[in-house]
């Protein structure tokens, strides 16, 4: 915006049009805009919108009244300052001026003091409007969603502490309840951001109708909305509006063209039993609700002190975890795979565990999620994999039959853009034979969403195959089993999870994927090896269907470095088992 302001000057009489000219002129801060009569004077205002229009009463066709009244009608100009212009105290036209919404008056003829100062006064009064618009609008762009319109979470933040600055002075309760979407993360990515904005708008609209006068309802993230209220009672009231919260927000919905139901979940604390602050009341209600989460769709579940422990001892595991490779707290264990046609040892599962001085060795199912989830499998699984070729190798060399080592990738070691030159690296720097190596990983690395993405898999491991390093897709029939994916991916075995090798003689469902997951894998010439096999009778129904290698506590546990290397010494060098 310019930092003139534009007059627009609505006068028929030529004469009076050049005066005002010449006396403005001489102030330099004006542009100035002419119209001769009504229509045209309507008609520029509009074009250029004015800051304040000098406007002549008298005029032939629309005179001055029937312009004003016509603009204070209309919606971008309703608000346009306008000064009219009358004869010399002319009472009632001033009147009439005021009934059709003038601001203020002049009379010709001008006096050159007078027209400045008036015309001045309402451009500061203008500035001085558009300074306070502007502030507004800063404030609501920091306070408020600009989707929603509900207060964010800075806000939130604010009303939360003055709610308990007023709890304390009254022993009253503040309720803080910390809801999430439970599915809006698929439908925003399935229907498009559009519809998904529209559900956020929708589910807003839901929540302000449960809620009563008084309680803050706010935006806290993508899919996260935090409720406050003042209470008496909590523990009544929050049993009575959380409810009603899940149930109106499960109501099906209908957006575009879609019909969908959204369901969530709410975490809740409340001051001062759960927390004295308000940072802390909010990390508490997530607390609760990442535990109504993973409980159940659809639910709602109050704090409890026993969260925090839970929490605080993750947080603790969470910083050792840290340390690990520094500390070489790390160790590889190794489960022989077995040939069942002739019992030959064929392979060797590399499985992390972790030595901790002070809890002894812990199952990577315990830290193994964390470490995924803090990115920290990216060096614990790079680490596994150099120490599992080194180790190969020097069993290699120290005589003994050589074998493949299998090594278990996770789905973010895919993300990194070197996966690729990191196995190369562990293969040349250990000088094991690429052949030697097994790669792991999961149906869901597969099943990427990304095209980019799932194109620079394809391409890492085909690169992969084509040196001699095998794939095996773990845990196999557990994931989203979308088979097309095994014709199009370089693939070389599969590995039925134990969790259907563990009922296959009591289950016959079991069984039927057992024997189809084999028979599928025959068709498709990819071996197979059957994991978790613990007693005889597992082994002669995975016999009987021709499952090539076996892998289980049957055989053998996985074994530390020390009692592998026995291992192999008491299996000598037809690596025959008993
Ligand atoms: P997984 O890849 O499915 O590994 C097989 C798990 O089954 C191992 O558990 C193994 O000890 C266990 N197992 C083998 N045979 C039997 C049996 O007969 N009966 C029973 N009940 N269990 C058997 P472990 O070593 O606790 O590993 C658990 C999971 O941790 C692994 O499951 C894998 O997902 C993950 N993991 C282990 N090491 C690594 C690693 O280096 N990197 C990554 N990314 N994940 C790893
Ligand atoms: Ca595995
Ligand atoms: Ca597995």
């Amino acid at each position: 915006m310019s930092e003139n302001s534009t007059v627009l000057i609505v006068d028929d009489d030529p004469i009076s049009r050049f005066t005002v000219k010449a006396l403005l002129e001489q102030e330099k801060i004006y542009n100035l805009e002419f119209a001769e009569n009504g229509e045209q004077g309507l008609k520029k205002a509009l074009e250029i919108i004015p800051d304040v229009m000098l406007l002549d009463v008298m005029m032939p066709g629309i005179d001055g009244f029937e312009v004003c009244r016509r603009l204070r009608t209309h919606h971008h100009l309703a608000e346009l300052p306008i000064v009219m212009v009358t004869t010399l105290d002319d009472r009632k036209s001033r009147l009439r001026g005021i009934e059709a919404g003038a601001d203020d008056f002049m009379s010709k003829p001008f006096d050159q003091e007078e027209l400045c100062a008036r015309i001045r006064t309402i451009t500061r009064l203008n500035r001085y409007r558009r300074l306070v618009e502007t502030k507004e609008q800063l404030f609501n762009l920091a306070n408020y969603d600009s989707l929603t319109k509900l207060p964010n979470r800075s806000l939130l933040t604010e009303r939360l502490r003055q709610s308990i600055e007023r709890a304390t002075r009254s022993s009253q309760s503040v309720a803080v309840l910390a809801l999430e979407l439970d599915n809006f993360k698929t439908l925003n990515e399935s229907l498009g951001h559009e519809i998904g904005d529209k559900i956020l708008c929708e589910i807003t609209q839901r929540l302000n109708n449960t809620i009563s006068n008084g309680a803050t309802v706010s935006h806290f993230s993508a899919d996260e909305f935090v409720i406050i209220f003042d209470t008496e009672n909590a523990v009544k009231d929050i049993n009575e509006i959380a409810p009603a919260l899940l149930a109106n927000i499960q109501k099906q919905m209908t957006i575009d063209d879609y019909e969908m139901v959204v369901t969530a979940c709410i975490g809740i604390s409340v001051f001062p039993n759960d927390a004295e602050d308000s940072g802390d009341l909010l990390k508490h209600a997530e607390l609760a609700l990442s535990r109504a989460k993973s409980s159940d769709k659809n639910s709602y579940q109050f704090f409890t002190s026993e969260m925090n422990e839970v929490a605080l001892e993750r947080l603790k595991l969470e910083n050792k975890l840290r340390k690990v490779l520094k500390q070489d707290e790390l160790r590889v264990y190794y489960q022989p795979q077995i040939e069942l046609s002739n019992g030959k040892l064929i392979g060797m599962e590399a499985l992390v565990r972790w030595q901790n001085p002070e809890w002894g060795l812990v199952s990577p199912a315990k830290f193994v999620p964390i470490a995924e989830e803090t990115g920290l499998i990216i060096d614990i699984g790079e680490w596994v994999l150099r120490t599992a070729c080194k180790q190969n190798k020097a069993w290699q060399r120290a005589g003994h039959s050589p074998t493949r080592v299998s090594v278990n990738l996770s789905s973010r070691q895919f993300q990194i853009p070197n996966l690729l030159e990191v196995i190369k690296d562990a293969l040349d720097e250990s000088e094991l034979e690429p052949k030697y190596l097994e790669l792991e990983l999961t149906e869901s690395v597969l099943l990427e969403d990304s095209i980019d993405k799932k194109n620079s898999i394809f391409s890492t491991l085909s690169e992969l195959q084509t040196m001699g390093v095998k794939i095996a897709i773990d845990d196999f029939g557990t994931g989203y089993s979308s088979l097309s994916y095994l014709k199009r991916f370089p693939v070389n075995t599969l590995k039925i999870d134990r969790s259907f090798v563990k009922d296959v003689c009591t289950n016959n469902d079991d069984a039927a994927i057992t024997s189809a997951i084999i028979a599928m894998a025959h068709s498709l010439r990819l071996s197979i090896v059957a994991e978790g096999v613990e007693d005889a009778d597992q082994l002669a129904f995975l016999k009987k269907r021709e499952c090539e290698v076996i892998q289980g506590y049957y055989f053998s546990r996985p074994l530390s470095t020390g009692d592998m290397t026995k291992k192999f010494e008491k299996i000598g060098r037809q690596a025959i088992f008993q």
